[in-house]
């Protein structure tokens, strides 16, 4: 035990841990571009985007000094009654990415609480328009969105929220018709849900303000995939009850599954777009509510009773911004574009190559930057994967028995290769 991890034991509670069985933490004293380097300068590839935020590298140069110049010009102020410029400026940027529907913006600090916003606005939405009746949501299952309240009510059947149960408000689960490489069902799959979905529909129909998905891929219940077509016949279906649509791309957003939102691939403009994890590049915590004129409008009135009444201290953090400003113009580079193709082919070569080894794995998938598969193997303990990848230099943290690969687009298609040899030995071994 090194002495930060003696002095991190005696008071810190850390997140999603079970902290009387799980080994020390890694002490990080360092990132830069793929990696992260711990006390003693073992480098260790970040395979995970430390939780999916980190897009461009760590402590990529650019933002960071954008983040030291807005500090050092305006730290913060309260966003009623105030504007800035890295606010307004982001949203331009961000609107030049954007449909022209998708054209009003509310800021928030995490994922979420940009879900919380998007549900709390479809149902006050209703109210404002005299629809008291709607107020359920539908969801699917293993859909995670949050750990808040709100959000894990809609996440309420994804595995990690359930003593929490009581608490919840109601919603309506739809089960999620995974699929991956050489699936033969996939078509059953998705026959099934949208039977379900058709009576939901018709017996509950005028009383749902809104679905919210996560597009194309379901992150924390596995990185489960769906197909685009089904997403898109499903929202339809949906749309024709007059039912709001939330997508919840905090993880899919900027790049991750191939396009710079998932939803581009489905087809479908949501009325809601949900943005977090990637905005500021993995710098710092910063959330967008992105919605329509017409829900805009929905809100205004004569009336404060039919104003948002929602915000938060930290509500569009002007460094917060500046980071995400310049986040997104290294995104919008064609480099970027071409590295997340670079990962895109480097993700498939590295699942079949596992694959072909005969590694015990079963239900490969890939989308965009994101590779993952399951193990079979009866006696596989993630725990102990995590150890080893570690002593090979690779972080990556398994969901269960589903290992994914989820790097930052600095990272090579050489380093990847590498990855894959050693993930594919401790497998086999
Ligand atoms: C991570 C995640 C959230 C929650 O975001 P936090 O910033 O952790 O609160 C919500 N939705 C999706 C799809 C996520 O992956």
């Amino acid at each position: 035990m090194t002495k930060l991890q003696e002095r991190d034991k005696k008071i810190i509670w850390h997140p999603y841990t079970q902290e009387k069985t799980e080994n020390l933490p890694i002490a990080i004293k360092k990132g830069a571009g793929s990696y992260l380097y711990d006390e003693d300068g073992r480098a260790y590839l970040d395979l995970i985007s430390s939780w999916w935020v980190n897009i461009h590298g760590h402590a990529h140069p650019e933002i960071a000094k954008t983040i030291y110049e807005q500090a050092c010009s305006l730290d913060h102020v309260l966003f009623a009654g105030c504007t800035h410029e890295p606010a307004v400026q982001l949203c331009e940027n961000l609107a030049e990415l954007l449909p022209l529907n998708l054209s009003r913006f509310f800021f928030s600090d995490n994922g979420s609480t940009c879900v919380e916003i998007a549900l709390k606005m479809a149902y006050q939405y209703w109210r404002n328009q005299g629809q008291n009746e709607r107020s359920l949501f539908l969801t699917f299952d293993g859909g995670y969105h949050g750990d808040t309240v709100g959000a894990m009510s809609v996440g309420a059947n994804s595995g990690f929220h359930d003593v929490f149960r009581p608490l919840f408000f109601k919603i309506l689960s739809i089960p999620y018709p995974e699929t991956y490489i050489g699936d033969n069902e996939v078509e059953q799959k998705e026959r099934k849900s949208l039977e379900i979905l058709e009576k939901y529909l018709n017996e509950f129909g005028k009383k749902i303000a809104a679905l919210i998905v996560e597009p194309l891929i379901q992150g924390a219940r596995g990185m489960r995939m769906c197909r685009a077509e089904f997403l898109r016949a499903f929202v339809e279906k949906v749309r024709a009850h007059g039912i709001l649509v939330v997508f919840d791309e905090v993880m899919t957003g900027f790049g991750r599954t191939g396009s710079n939102f998932a939803f581009e691939q489905a087809g479908v403009i949501p009325d809601f777009l949900c943005l977090s994890k990637g905005l500021t590049g993995g710098f710092l915590p910063l959330a967008l509510t992105v919605t329509t004129e017409t829900i805009y409008k929905g809100f205004s009135s004569d009336r404060w009773e039919t104003a948002f009444a929602h915000g938060h201290s930290y509500t569009a953090n002007p460094i917060a911004c500046a980071a995400a400003n310049a986040s997104v113009s290294i995104l919008k580079r064609t480099s970027t574009q071409c590295a997340i193709g670079v990962i895109h082919n480097a993700q498939k070569a590295g699942v079949a190559s596992l694959c072909k080894l005969g590694a015990n794995i079963a239900h490969p998938r890939v989308l965009g930057t994101i590779a993952a598969f399951d193990v079979q193997e009866a006696s596989f303990s993630s725990k102990s994967f995590r150890y080893r990848l570690l002593q090979e230099g690779l972080l990556l943290r398994p969901l269960g028995r589903t290992v994914y690969v989820l790097p930052p687009y600095s990272t090579t298609a050489e380093e990847l290769h590498t990855a894959y040899e050693k993930i594919g030995s401790i497998l086999g071994a």
